[in-house]
């Protein structure tokens, strides 16, 4: 009798113990699905060498050669043989050494030709493998590696079937578990597995030309072709996509469920008041997106919205005039901010923005006034009971706070709008304890600060609608950017200092940021060239930390620049004369407002600063900003800085200064953030240029990141399809009775932690 073996059948029982062991601690492979899941990463051919040429020293390797001579001698100081296994690819060699393994000799003889796994090393000029594993291709008995399991594994039928084939999947392996020995497992699993059912419905494969699952997962282990392995990729991404976007569809439809309660606008009210004491026109964009929300927020359908815009197109006023709606209709607004610093900024911006309209209770308040409190954890004890009472009590009409509003002791007259700014995540979770925070579930309205591709909104944010703004208000001036590249030019730089100079001698401000505060030596902790801002750092290190680990090896050549170092040598150099302050997460509180507001004020020609003026800072005379180590920051982020700057009627230039060398990596991002102020576009290139499970915010690991072949940034095709079928087959069986083999993959889905993007509720 043959066991049942499901997707979720633990590999021990089904492998040899050893073998279970080695998957499970080296690779992280417990399940049939974990290792029906362990795709190839490419596929070699048979009968084709590895290029040589391409190895690097440190690489883990699984090469294909031939053997051109072996040699064994004796040790000198120690007892034992040591044999030298030199194989090829036609041109360079590659030397395969072994310690006390004279049997080696036999099994390796000139000619044979096979599969090597191990790290590159080098011993004098010349490249080798020490002790790798082996794999010789055709049936013979003496090849037997006696370090892999027995079990049930290897013989000789089985060997000689793996390479019937012409293509050779290459594992993801390691030591102890070469890519071979994955494969074998995987033919005895694949024979397993040809009766699962079948996830996606047979209709929805006809109507997507989509292969079964076990076939694909067939064709994706042992292809005949390249032209297989696509369609078994196709059809293992479609699995991804709709296992996402059902849990989406579900996740809407149980929002919809309860009814919010309407907050139509109310006319002679303080969103009036509001709108005719705007000392600007709405833009098209803003009146349209305006009228969507007012909409929305008048109905009995929770509204669920991400709202994205351009940088500086004026998504604050959106979000206050949607919140006065709210007042006016007799409830109250939360404003949730990811750290303390942009709660006090938005704190002041909505009350600049309401001027008496917000100080109600006040001396000077208008009449239909309201108030704006804020609410953060570093509040005093009586300030602090002050804004709980406003809140419970109602006169606040604006809570502005962080996380601090998700606890439980916070509590609402009548929470009717929750406004997300969302710079770092508020996760599902997060949304909805604010729900929570009311009888009926309030409106929720998301601002992004960075424009966001299409289909990471349609993956990442799923089950919110998006509205986008584009247009920034007319009247704004020009920015231009450039990169500086200090090892071709170093001239630019001071043509750089120059011009902050005549800047501000003509009235302009300028930037100087910095990747790193400086001054922590002791601490070592940005050695790796991290970039990180004190109690800040929650932002300003927060979705750029991948990128700058797969360059540390690169970017650990020296420390990034620092704030408090750069800031000294321009006053005693370049910059001496004029009034430079600094500015970062690390000062207090008061120091940092006293500083903004002198800048802003006009009392301080430049400012040395970290990524805290990412956000939020609003100066209209800031003219040149100069961006020391760009190539440190991460696109979006590089953006959301350069948004800081000609926002009045100054045009602005904005430096990027690096030391990279022209044609990198990091260099083509810098370039490729001079050449367009789109931010939609920049989104793209951001993308790209990360790994994919870092922007969902996954673990660190790239390969484990929930989604494996499905990229966010090619495949928006099968994402917007995916989408569709999921929305259709929810709304027809919301639980998902009739597709039992679905509901498995999607609660697989979300007990699965690689998927932490998805915030499950
Ligand atoms: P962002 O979308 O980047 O958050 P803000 O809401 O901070 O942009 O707006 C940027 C600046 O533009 C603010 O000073 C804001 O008062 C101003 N602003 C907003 N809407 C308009 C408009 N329609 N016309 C002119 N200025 C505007
Ligand atoms: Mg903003």
């Amino acid at each position: 009798m043959t066991p049942v073996v499901s997707r979720d059948s633990p590999l021990r029982g089904l492998l040899g113990g050893k073998t279970a062991t080695v998957l499970a601690d080296q690779l992280g492979i417990h399940t049939v699905d974990d290792l029906l899941g362990h795709y190839p990463r490419r596929y070699a051919e048979r009968g084709e060498l590895t290029d040589l040429a391409s190895l690097r020293v440190g690489d883990e390797v699984t090469i294909i050669a031939r053997v051109r001579s072996v040699s064994q001698r004796r040790m000198r100081n120690k007892r034992g043989t040591l044999t030298d296994v030199v194989v090829g690819d036609g041109r360079r060699s590659l030397s395969l050494v072994f310690f006390n393994q004279p049997w080696r000799a036999k099994q390796l003889a000139v000619g044979v030709s096979g599969l090597f796994a191990g790290k590159i090393g080098v011993r004098g000029t010349q490249v080798q493998l020490t002790h790798p594993e082996c794999e010789i291709f055709g049936a013979t008995t003496a090849g037997l590696d006696p370090d892999i399991d027995p079990g049930a594994l290897v013989d000789d039928s089985e060997r000689a079937m793996t390479y019937a084939s012409k293509l050779i999947p290459v594992y993801p392996a390691s030591r102890g578990m070469p890519s071979w020995t994955i494969a074998r497992c995987l033919r005895l699993i694949l024979d397993a597995v040809t009766d699962v059912a079948d996830p996606l419905p047979l209709a929805m494969r006809e109507r997507r030309g989509l292969i079964g699952l076990p076939q694909a997962w067939r064709k994706i282990h042992q292809p005949e072709s390249l032209a297989e392995v696509e369609l078994a990729r196709l059809r293992l991404k479609w699995d991804e996509a709709v296992t996402v976007q059902v849990t989406l569809a579900q996740r809407r439809v149980a929002q919809a469920v309860n009814p919010a309660f309407p907050r139509a606008v109310r006319d002679g009210g303080l969103l009036d008041a509001f709108d005719a004491r705007l000392p600007f026109v709405l833009t098209a964009g803003q009146r349209v997106v305006g009228a969507e929300i007012s909409h929305e927020l008048g109905g009995h359908r929770p509204m669920n919205r991400l709202l994205q815009g351009e940088v500086g197109s004026g998504k604050t006023v959106v979000a206050l005039r949607a919140m006065l709606q709210v007042i006016d209709a007799g409830a109250q607004a939360a404003f949730l901010a990811p750290t303390e610093v942009l709660a006090a900024q938005h704190l002041r911006t909505l009350r600049s923005l309401l001027g008496p309209l917000g100080i109600s209770g006040e001396l000077g308040a208008e009449e239909h006034a309201t108030r704006v409190t804020l609410l953060t954890g570093s509040l005093s004890a009586k300030a602090r009971r002050a804004a709980l009472s406003e809140a419970a009590g109602g006169a606040a009409g604006i809570v502005v706070g962080t996380h601090a509003l998700l606890e439980e002791s916070v509590q609402f007259a009548e929470l009717g709008l929750v406004v997300i700014d969302e710079q770092h995540r508020f996760g599902v979770e997060q949304r909805d304890v604010l729900r929570a925070k009311s009888a009926a579930p309030p409106h929720v309205l998301v601002l992004t600060a960075t424009p966001i591709p299409r289909t990471v909104a349609m993956t990442v944010y799923g089950d919110l609608e998006t509205t986008t703004l584009t247009e920034v208000p007319a009247g704004r001036a020009e920015v231009t950017t450039r990169v500086v590249p200090t090892q071709e030019q170093p001239a630019w730089l001071d043509r750089a200092w120059t011009r902050i100079v005549e800047e501000a001698h003509t009235g302009g401000r300028s930037f100087i940021v910095c990747p790193r505060i400086g001054d922590d030596a002791g601490t070592g902790k940005n050695a790796a060239g991290r970039i990180d801002d004190g109690d800040d750092s929650s932002f300003s290190g927060s979705q750029d930390d991948s990128l700058l680990e797969d360059e540390e090896a690169v970017s650990a050549k020296r420390a990034p620049l620092a704030v408090l170092d750069v800031a000294d040598r321009l006053r005693e150099g370049p910059l001496a004369g004029l009034r430079l302050a600094i500015l970062h997460g690390r000062l207090p509180a008061e120091e940092k407002d006293t500083t903004m507001l002198a800048f802003a004020a006009g009392d301080l020609d430049a400012l040395v600063t970290t990524t805290v003026v990412e956000v939020g800072v609003d100066v209209p005379e800031a003219s040149v900003m100069a961006i020391m180590d760009a190539d440190r920051f991460g696109v979006s982020q590089l953006h959301q800085l350069r948004g800081r700057i000609g926002r009045g009627s100054r045009p602005g230039i904005c430096l990027l200064v690096t030391d990279s060398p022209a044609e990198s990596p990091a260099r083509l991002r810098l370039d490729a953030v001079a050449a367009t102020r789109d931010g939609f576009e920049l989104a793209r290139v951001d993308l790209a240029s990360r790994r994919e499970g870092n922007i969902l915010g996954a673990a660190q690991s790239g390969r484990r990141s929930g989604l494996r072949l499905l990229s966010l940034l090619d495949d928006e095709a099968i994402i917007t399809q995916a989408r569709e079928e999921a929305t259709y087959l929810v709304a027809l069986d919301p639980d998902l009775a009739q597709h039992r083999a679905l509901a498995a993959e999607v609660a697989r889905l979300s007990e699965d932690d690689r998927a932490d993007y998805l915030d499950k509720a």
